[in-house]
């Protein structure tokens, strides 16, 4: 059946993608089309491409209320801030994997990454998302309940570095096991900092958002989303702290893992 079967909508893009993993990074593409956001996204930069298309007719597996929030996300006109499913199945399966019970996800959006890390973990597991919208998160509310993992996720409708604090002061340090940024880049730092000291040895942050449509490569002069970016890749690639992978995921996908 196609794409049809994971759903035609979930790939509104992906020509680049597929050259990209076949031809390796960057090379032969047009910095103008390099430059547009989201360049590796199944739904948005991905799109109509056939590897794209493979990837997911052999590797998507959906609980039914994440399509449901995922097509019901693409409808909206911010889509492009959604977590490509590809992307989300992939730190699931991390959080799966290191056995996680306690994760924070900074930058919700309409809680489509959320519902996917809370259905990966344990009944007695907890998911604190951390977003300002109450309208975009709204809109994964009923999805949430509907999977029935609402009880799980823990939504904080405040500044995160707010939040982040309130769980520091409550003794919460080096208990978390799975850490999502991917909120306002210029506070991309602090979140990473912060999020370190809350996560247990042996957890993982999963920053998303590290190649920035590409525009890291050469950060335009006043563009302080790229250069605060670019400045936090530069740090973790020196960071002893962690161990490291940045990884042409969605648009770019950095895994720290605390030693
Ligand atoms: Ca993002």
């Amino acid at each position: 059946m196609g794409f049809h079967n994971v759903s035609r909508e979930a790939l509104l893009g992906s020509a680049t993608l597929g050259l990209v993993l076949i031809t390796g990074y960057y090379v032969g593409r047009s910095r103008s089309r390099l430059y547009g956001m989201d360049v590796f996204k199944s739904h948005v930069g991905g799109k109509d491409n056939p590897v794209m298309q493979y990837i997911l007719d052999h590797s998507l597996r959906e609980h039914p209320a994440l399509k449901k929030l995922r097509l019901k996300t693409l409808e909206h006109n911010l889509n492009f801030m959604m977590v490509a499913c590809e992307q989300s199945q992939l730190m699931a399966n991390l959080a799966r994997l290191i056995k996680s019970k306690k994760a924070i996800e900074i930058g919700v959006y309409t809680g489509y990454n959320a519902l996917s890390i809370a259905l990966a973990l344990p009944e007695d597991g907890k998911i604190v998302a951390c977003d300002v919208s109450e309208e975009y998160t709204n809109m994964g509310r009923p999805f949430w309940k509907e999977a029935g993992v609402e009880h799980k996720i823990d939504l904080r409708l405040q500044p995160a570095l707010k939040t982040l604090d309130e769980l520091l002061t409550a003794g919460e340090a080096e208990t978390f096991d799975f850490v999502f940024i991917d909120a306002d880049k210029q506070n991309y730092d602090n979140y990473y900092e912060k999020s370190l000291q809350l996560l247990r040895k042996g957890g993982i942050i999963a920053v998303d958002n590290v190649l920035w449509g590409g525009r890291v490569l050469n950060p335009a002069k006043g563009d302080l989303d790229t250069k605060a970016i670019d400045k936090l890749n530069k740090k973790l690639h020196q960071d002893v702290r962690v161990t490291l992978s940045m990884l042409p995921v969605g648009d770019g996908l950095t895994l720290a893992f605390k030693l």
